[in-house]
């Protein structure tokens, strides 16, 4: 399917190794991977070509059928990837070809699309604050698509981007997110609507309503209460002879992390009975629906290869092990704050059946000298007690928000390398 296949088609190929052995903590659910292929074709990748580590590998094939997933399960909606969720210029090749447009936040996320391949026509800038200098450059660039939150930014658009639609975003809710936008973003709706008034006397066309309801979303039905806010501000605005022709629901997908996720299935069920439902009542003509996911693309086509830097123990009557990687909070495994993301591990080293029936406790931390670069300490995992010094632990659906948050180089440590295939 993906167009860069030509090596991977050739290694796996080759006789298959069997399904790797699958850590997880005393609390997760049977660990299962959320794109088996995607391990196999990366950990033979790894096989072949041992690379330095800590290091991401992205699956472009599983990437592009992310894509095809979800535009066959909502086929009226138009995709944005959010480009931070991976922002490896492949990623972004492979979705551009796929037909994907792109959410950005920054001119160079613009530039980046673009270099890719990605129409400025097809590119929506999301953030909601942006200097007048960027919005400028943006608009120069081609991008025609912006989004507001608030009375100042919609001024700057209207004097810099002169002509362009724009999204209002409203505050929504977040239960059963992992992550919350909490209160950064949006505005209440009766703004939302008057700013999308407001546009239309500024030179700008309102696009609609757009909001997010927080990330690694685990509740299908989460989209419920936004969807309703924007039907009502279009039915306020259609009365007053203002038409919204889309709406932007954001991302919120999830990838798939130590406690499954629904299917996806019931996230596209949910959020299409919902805008039916909310604009049959005002009796609307369902909007053009716009997409933001990013999580989702990219979550289960990467994996990052760590290498064991160190097991020990603090007191020989601890059964924990401290188990030390070379991959933590600042070079990739940021979203382990607050252990909010329990990744499901492997270990090419500890595959067969044996390790999975010999495993003990451990707390898992980093290699800085940074006391707040612990993986996991709550969150006990179990691993196999043959675990050793430069082994290796694979952090499996790490394709999102790992290589685009690592720092540059935190006392010494470079930040995460990607690799495409
Ligand atoms: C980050 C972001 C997204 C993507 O969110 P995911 O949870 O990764 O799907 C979408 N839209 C906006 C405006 C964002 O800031």
């Amino acid at each position: 399917m993906a167009g860069s296949a030509s090596v991977m088609d050739a290694i796996s190929a080759k006789p298959g190794h069997d399904a790797p052995v699958l850590f997880t903590h005393a609390n997760g659910e049977s660990p299962s991977m959320g794109a088996p292929k995607a391990v196999a074709r990366i950990q033979s990748f790894l096989r072949e070509r041992p690379t330095e580590t800590p290091c991401l590998v992205v699956d472009l094939e599983t990437v592009r059928e992310r894509y095809c997933q979800l535009t066959a399960a909502l086929p009226k909606a138009r995709v944005y990837y959010a480009v931070k969720a991976n922002p490896a210029a492949e990623v972004v090749r492979e979705l551009a070809a796929a037909g994907s447009c792109f959410d950005v936040a920054s001119v160079a996320e613009i530039e980046l699309c673009l270099a890719a391949g990605a129409n400025p026509r097809d590119l929506c800038y999301g953030n909601t604050i942006k200097k007048p200098a960027d919005v400028a450059k943006a608009h120069a660039l081609g991008v025609r698509l912006y989004t507001t939150d608030s009375e100042t930014d919609l001024e700057a658009l209207s004097e810099h981007a002169p002509g362009s639609s724009v999204f209002c975003r409203i505050a929504a809710v977040h239960d059963g997110a992992v992550y919350s936008f909490g209160a950064k973003f949006g505005c209440a709706p009766e703004l939302a609507e008057s700013l999308l008034l407001r546009a239309g006397t500024l030179g700008l066309a309102a696009a609609g309503v757009s909001f997010h309801s927080g990330s690694q979303q685990l509740d299908p039905h989460a989209w419920r209460s936004g969807i309703a806010h924007a039907a009502q501000i279009a039915a306020r605005l259609a009365a007053k002879g203002v038409r919204l022709p889309m709406l932007n629901i954001g991302g919120g997908l999830p990838g798939s992390y130590t406690h499954a996720a629904p299917p996806l299935a019931d996230y596209a069920d949910a959020i299409s009975a919902a805008v039916r439902e909310h604009f049959g009542a005002v009796g609307l003509h369902e909007p053009l629906l716009v997409l933001e996911p990013g999580r989702y693309l990219v979550a289960d086509a990467g994996l990052l290869r760590s290498e064991v830097v160190l097991v020990s123990r603090k007191s020989p009557a601890d059964e924990h092990r401290w188990v030390y990687v070379d991959a933590g909070r600042y070079n990739g495994l940021t979203e382990t704050e607050g252990e909010c993301v329990a990744y499901v591990l492997a270990s090419p080293e500890h595959a067969g059946p044996a390790a999975a029936e010999d495993t003990a406790p451990v707390y898992l931390a980093g290699p800085t000298c940074d006391g707040d670069d612990v993986l996991y300490q709550r969150t006990v995992y179990r691993l196999p007690s043959a675990l050793r010094v430069g082994d290796h632990l694979d952090f499996l659906s790490t394709g999102a928000y790992t290589a685009s948050y690592a720092s540059i180089a935190f006392n010494g440590f470079s930040p995460l390398k990607t690799l495409c295939i």
